[in-house]
Order: structure tokens, then sequence, then C-alpha cells
């Protein structure tokens, strides 16, 4: 071979199957793959075999991110996409390809979700309509009067914290022939497994706990057996996958993502707890507070003593200037979008998720001029508790 061919072929596509197993998924980029004999891609392309053709359809990085993801949601299949909207969106399609298109979501849910449903998915013929989802019987109407052919709601609210009862809504939906979509980003595989309770789909954005290093943008769609190949079809043809390197990375953050969780899960209660008795501090949103308007179901639910580690509090007699000067005096935790890191992060809702939502329809859901949001990292709690306190006291 000359120079210019030894340079495009030689290292790559070895014949011989390598004796070592690497102990890690490596980075695949190649966008296609070819076998010894074209009779075995043929029964590639035609799904009698197993195997990688084209990287649309499946990538080898991809797939091991996939299947530790579905492993631990007990799941049955699993679609990693560019990010967590784009995993929304595919399985909201796949969802209501053969349903009723209509879809029943929970009035406290993200706001780019609302901005998915209200903006893309109505103007597209598909009748969106709304429900306190913790209020079961208004679900059980609902179902009736709607007949929605998806139900969706967050295991964790956003950004007030409500948990809805999975198991019930599943129930409802199963009497009611939707399928159940719940998007479990803030409560991780760790806290609440949706399938598990009756859901069809779980959705996670990576970017936030399970990659937790702020330096990925991605989602996931985890679905039961019924649901998954319907779904995978879709993103077969629809191309919203992640790249490689971002499916390598996150599999590398999921390898510390239970003990990071944990360790996340104590310091939010620490300083849910401490933010409880602050002076400066009205109220205090925490799923581990027994006054929780859903605690019942949260000591049903969630895996005991794990409560996500979200926490939101209002400021006393605080409006948005004094909230930004909150957000602005903070020297360790960051003000910065987003959630799930290692570091602690605060976010004012009004200015960024839920910009957008009206301010009856924010009073409507809690969200007051003085709430701010707290994703705790994994420091030392009384450096969180510490800067917080600085910061409120300026
Ligand atoms: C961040 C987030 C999303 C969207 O995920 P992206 O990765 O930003 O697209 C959806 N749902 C919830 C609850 C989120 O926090």
């Amino acid at each position: 071979m000359k120079i210019q061919s030894k340079a495009v072929h030689v290292g790559d596509r070895k014949r011989t199957p390598p004796e070592h197993v690497p102990v890690t998924t490596p980075i695949y980029t190649a966008a296609s793959y070819f076998y010894d004999r074209s009779s075995r891609l043929d029964r590639i392309f035609g799904h009698e075999e197993h195997g990688y053709a084209y990287a649309r359809y499946d990538n080898p990085t991809n797939v091991a991110l996939e299947e530790v993801v579905t492993s631990m949601e007990n799941g049955y299949g699993a679609l990693a996409c560019a990010s967590g909207m784009a995993a929304l969106q595919i399985a909201l399609n796949a969802a209501l390809m053969d349903r009723r298109r209509s879809v029943l979501a929970a009035t406290a849910i993200y706001g780019a979700t609302i901005k998915l449903l209200m903006n893309v998915l109505e103007p597209m013929g598909i009748a969106i309509h709304w429900v306190d989802i913790c209020d079961l019987d208004a679900v059980r109407e609902s179902i009736e009067t709607v007949k929605p052919g998806c139900v969706l709601m967050e295991s964790i609210s956003n950004p007030v914290l409500r948990v809805g009862q999975i198991d019930r809504v599943a129930e409802l939906c199963r009497a009611g022939g939707a399928a159940l979509m719940v998007d479990s980003t803030f409560a991780t595989p760790l806290v609440v497994r949706p399938l598990e309770l009756g859901a069809n789909y779980v959705i996670h954005s990576l970017t936030k706990y399970l990659n937790g290093h702020g330096d990925v943008l991605g989602g996931i769609a985890v679905t039961d057996e019924a649901n998954f190949e319907p779904m995978k079809q879709l993103g077969r043809v629809c191309g919203p996958l992640l790249g490689p390197f971002e499916a390598y990375l996150t599999m590398r953050g999921i390898k510390t993502f239970p003990v990071r969780m944990e360790r996340q899960c104590a310091n939010a209660c620490r300083v849910a707890s401490w933010l409880a008795s602050h002076p400066k501090v009205e109220r205090v949103f925490f799923p581990a507070d027994p006054a929780h308007p859903d605690a019942d179901t949260i000591r049903r639910l969630f895996t005991p003593d794990l409560y996500g580690a979200m926490v939101s509090f209002e400021i006393r007699d605080a409006r948005a200037p004094e909230v930004f000067a909150f957000l602005d005096a903070l020297e360790m935790v960051v003000p910065a979008t987003s959630l799930g890191d290692v570091h602690t992060m605060a976010l004012y809702p009004n200015s960024s998720t839920h910009r957008d939502v009206s301010p009856a329809q924010r009073a409507r859901l809690g969200i007051r001029e003085n709430l701010v949001r707290l994703s705790v990292g994994i420091e030392a709690p009384e450096d969180i508790t510490a800067d917080l306190d600085q910061a409120l006291r300026r």
C-alpha cells in the first residue's frame, strides 16, 4: 500500500477479533460498519441478526449507555438522545403514534416541556390538557373526559417539588388506555423507579444527575417492552441521537452516580433543615419535610431516607432585585442554570425555567417572586450553608 492508502486504512477495521477486552466502552465514532460477508450486513439491515450497520441506527458507545440506564430503571430498552428535550419529544411522538392524539400533562412541569406541548405539539394537531397530578380525583375525571393518549408528569416537580402518586396514576392510565410518561430527571433511579410503578416511559435529562459533571447535554427515554420497538424505529428515522463522545462521558459519570447522589441527598437534608430555621428564609420546599403536602406518597414510593437533592426556598420580603443580590453574593455556590452537578447551584425560576410562564400561571403553581431553587452538590455541607448564610445576610 502507498502512504496515501495506508493513511486511511491501517490500524482500523481489524478482521481478527481482538484478544483484549477494553474495561470501559470506547468512543465509537464510525458512521458505518461492514462485515466479511455482505450477507451478514444484509441480515443486520433486516433485523434478523443483532449488529451495527449505520450510526443513526445504533452505536456501540450509545448502546452501552442505554443498557446501563435501562438496567438502573428496570426497563426494557432505551434511546439516548442529544438532549432531554429531544428524548421527551421522540418519546411523546412514539407514544401518540397509535394512540389518541392528546396529552394530559401535569400543570407543575418544566418550562421547556410546557413550550414543547403548547408551541410544537398543539400546532401539529395534538390536543393538550392540564391537570393537578397530585389530585387523583381530578386525574381520574380528566382521563375520563379528555381520553388522553398519553399522560405526562414529573416524579418530583419543578420547582416546588410536588410528588404525584405514580402507581395510582398508572392504574388510571391503564384503565383509560393512555400511556404514562414520567420525567424523572429530579428523582433519578436511585430515589424512585417509575417503570416499576407501572409507567410506560421514563425520561431523563442526562445533562443533570446521571452525567453529573456539567459537561454534557443529553437525554434518554427508557420504556417497557411493549413501547420500545416503536420508539426505536422512530429514532432510527428521525435521528435525534446522542453523540458518542457525550455517551462516553455520561457513561463515565454514571459510574459514580449512586455515590454522588447519596451524598447529594444527605447534603440536601442538612441544607433544607438549616434553611428552615434561618431568619431570612420565609419557607422551604423539600420532600423530607413531614408537613410536605405529598408526605404520604413520598414515604410510600421513595427509597427510604432519600428525598432527592433539590431544595427550593423563599427569601423573606424579597422581590427580584433582592433575589439577584443574594445570587450575586454567593461565593462558592454557582448561580447558574441546570442542576444535578457535583457543585451546588442556585437558580431563579422566574428568570430562567419559568420565564415564559404567565404571572397568573406562576401564581397558580406557587412560584413566587422570592423563590430560589437549589441543586445541592457533594461539597462539605457546612461550606454550603456558610456560603448561603453570608449571601442571605448581605
Ligand atoms: C433539564 C430538564 C429537562 C430538559 O433537558 P435538556 O437536557 O436540557 O434538554 C427536562 N426535564 C427536566 C425536569 C429538566 O430538569
